[in-house]
């Protein structure tokens, strides 16, 4: 991960990161490489840092893919999803 081994601020777009920015109606994009795109434009450094980390993070525990913890989800109220 390059945010890891340069020390750059760079959010890794993986299947977490863009399931739930699209789930959050933050981006409306069909494929990964799309939400790269975009995130790295509308993004600065700052808001880049450990991004990746707290969204895959999120996604593992809380907003998985099949069975989401909607019950217990600290964002329900926040985002546009339909949990
Ligand atoms: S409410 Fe549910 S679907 Fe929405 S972000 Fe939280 S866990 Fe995911």
């Amino acid at each position: 991960m390059l945010e890891n081994a340069y020390k750059k601020p760079y959010i890794a777009v993986d299947t977490h990161v863009h399931r739930i920015l699209n789930l959050w109606g933050f981006i409306h994009t069909k494929r990964a490489e799309e939400t790269d795109k975009i995130v790295e434009k509308l993004l600065n450094d700052k808001e880049k840092i450990g991004l990746n980390r707290v969204l895959v993070s999120f996604g593992q525990i809380i907003c998985k893919p099949l069975r989401p913890e909607c019950e217990i989800c600290p964002v329900k109220e926040l985002v546009e999803c339909n949990g």
